[in-house]
């Protein structure tokens, strides 16, 4: 069966227009990494409540094959998110900044019935659909998503500057010497798993 073990890897494009059709149903696995500003996620900037330069996320995939157990090697997928933007606080009202880093992995089946029947008890395993018009950015866009905190907030103490009137840019400086906050990354899981 394994005929041909190293399969030819492509780059992937890191035009965000050009990730809403990826054909994962070649016998290729695909890398590839780029940076999304805002803009490119019209889903996540609709949550903005302020812009400054360096809002956006960093994205890293990684396609591979593999077995799950007893079964066919399945196509895989490595997506790592790292960025940041501004969300209101729940608190205060003003804007907060807010970063993520988050690593989430995927299997692909090849249809809706099938990624269904996956069994969703396997949390670190998250089932999609393959398709020869995979919508990658769709799927960073989703998982970004997913990443933002439910209840934004600054952090213990830093409401007050922020309703002070400083813009989106004061408050990332005046983040540099604030102590820092629980975990955020933390606090979603634990969110999590309580659902
Ligand atoms: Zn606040």
């Amino acid at each position: 069966m394994n005929r041909n073990p190293v399969l030819p890897t492509l780059t992937l494009p890191t035009e965000p227009k050009a990730l809403r059709s990826i054909d994962l149903l070649v016998s290729q696995t695909y890398a590839g990494h780029g940076f999304l500003a805002l803009d490119d996620l019209p889903r996540v900037a609709l949550e903005a409540a302020a812009r400054s330069a360096g809002d956006g996320f960093e994205w890293a995939v990684k396609t591979y094959f593999d077995g799950l157990a007893g079964g066919e090697p399945r196509l895989k997928m490595n997506l790592s998110l790292k960025g940041q933007m501004h969300l209101i606080c729940q608190r205060c009202m003003q804007p907060c900044l807010v970063q993520i880093e988050e690593s989430r992995q995927f299997v692909f089946f090849a249809n809706e019935a099938l990624a269904d029947a996956f069994p969703i008890e396997d949390d670190a395993l998250e089932p999609l659909v393959a398709s020869s018009q995979f919508d990658l950015l769709g799927t960073i866009e989703d998982e970004v998503l997913l990443s933002l905190p439910l209840i934004p907030k600054h952090p213990e103490g830093a409401c007050e500057a922020a309703s002070l009137g400083a813009g989106a840019d004061d408050i990332l400086n005046q983040g540099e010497t604030l102590k820092k906050p629980d975990n955020p990354f933390n606090i979603l899981k634990n969110m999590k798993k309580k659902d």
